[in-house]
């Protein structure tokens, strides 16, 4: 059986352990739920005091030159692009996760011409699929939205296929997509590749252009930790670039915002892909949060959320064997992102109880209880305990109470 010590002396061999003290987390709380709302940077709090007192308070509307908040979204974009594999100029931050797809979406579907289907897996994170669904509908020149099982993508790559779209970590169960191998499935077969990274940007090294993708998106609060809400991003690859008609034509991508003419006219290159005026504090609170990431290697990144998913894997199946858990988890890592969720048929309950205990993870419909592992802020002892906490709750029967049975609004 692991113990306790064995986890101590990981840690204390850990390459990233320093990582910890740069975040603000709450005393006697083990979080385990990065991969929905990533943990508060320290930098954050200060910078965003700066943007607002200095930049707003005193700037005042000179600040969008002097403070260049005018730029935040492609310097945030800049900033991300390393993380996934993209280059400078291919990346902009930007709305939320589902109006970047809506955006390319559109533009993907229009380079794709005559042909008319979006193909998906029933599995993907339900916004990706209504609006994909939303777009089919608005545009009204026959598309289709083919979901089918993952076992089944390679085989429904047909020359029908206009656009692959795929989110590369699953949401419920942490499965990984080979990205670079679908990407060129659909290529072989004419299509386009439209991936959501969500749950995989700052949870693992993802590799854009060398996977040959067309264009992706994804989330800003999970793992890269930019705050509730945080802006999302976008990337379209470079010689794709000039071929996307904005279907939001406003006037932050517009060629000359300033000059004000009757007529648009799409900027070069990414910019295009804006649409209204950046919000400058969620900008500015991504933007600081993202300044760790230069010091992160992320191969060993991965190596740690592999040893933290292993460990948290092995610990719950000795402690809790026989307590009605199921592992909802790919079992060899190589399929697996950074999270490892198990099934129970209480899952809200034992959740709740869970937290109540101190120890944040979250649930997903119908049974599963999900744990996100983020490798900056977490110790081997943090999943060691968390893992003894839940095989005492199930022991006990702790989550057998009214107040862990109700569901809250968000879970
Ligand atoms: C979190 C997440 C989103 C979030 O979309 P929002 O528009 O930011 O609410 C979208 N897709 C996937 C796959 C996600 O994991």
């Amino acid at each position: 059986m692991i113990d306790r010590k064995q986890c101590e002396e990981l840690d204390r061999r850990d390459p990233l352990a320093g990582f910890r003290e740069r975040f603000l987390l709450p005393e006697g709380i083990i979080y385990l739920d990065g991969n929905s709302l990533g943990a508060l940077p320290k930098a954050v709090p200060a910078r965003l005091g700066a943007v607002v007192a200095r930049e707003w308070g005193e700037g005042l509307i000179r600040s969008w030159n002097a403070a260049q908040w005018i730029e935040l979204p492609q310097r945030v974009g800049d900033k991300i692009a390393p993380l996934i594999g993209a280059r400078a100029g291919e990346v902009v931050a930007a709305d939320s996760t589902s109006v970047n797809l809506f955006k390319l979406l559109c533009a993907g579907l229009e380079i794709a011409s005559s042909r008319r289907v979006i193909l998906s897996e029933r599995a993907n994170f339900p916004t990706d699929v209504y609006v994909a669904a939303g777009v089919r509908d608005l545009l009204r020149q026959g598309h289709e939205l083919r979901l089918v099982e993952r076992e089944g993508l390679l085989a429904a790559l047909d020359e029908s296929i206009a656009l692959l779209m795929l989110t590369q970590v699953d949401f419920r169960s942490g499965y990984r997509h080979d990205m670079a191998g679908l990407t060129a499935a659909a290529h072989r077969n004419g299509a386009l590749t439209l991936w959501d990274l969500s749950h995989s940007a700052g949870a693992m090294p993802v590799e854009l252009e060398s996977s040959g993708v067309d264009l992706a998106v994804g989330c800003g609060y999970k793992y890269l930790n930019g705050g509730p809400g945080a802006p999302a991003y976008l990337y379209v690859r470079r010689t794709l670039q000039d071929r996307i008609r904005p279907p939001l034509s406003g006037w932050m991508g517009h060629r000359e915002p300033f000059a004000f003419t009757t007529g648009y006219a799409p900027a070069k290159g990414i910019a295009r892909n804006l649409c209204g005026t950046p919000p400058v504090l969620a900008m500015a609170s991504l933007d600081a949060a993202l300044d760790l990431w230069s010091e992160v290697d992320m191969s060993v990144l991965r190596a740690k959320s592999v040893a933290l998913s292993e460990l948290l894997i092995a610990t719950v199946e000795e402690r809790c064997a026989g307590l009605g858990l199921a592992l909802a988890s790919p079992r060899e890592a190589e399929h697996r992102g950074s999270q490892v969720s198990f099934q129970h048929e209480q899952g809200y309950a034992v959740m709740q109880a869970l937290i109540a205990a101190g120890v944040i993870g979250d649930f997903r419909a119908p049974d599963l209880i999900r744990f996100g592992l983020t490798p900056l802020y977490l110790r081997y002892v943090d999943i060691y305990d968390a893992a003894l906490a839940l095989a005492e709750i199930l022991r006990e029967r702790h989550w057998n109470r009214p107040e862990y049975l109700r569901r809250a609004a968000v879970t």
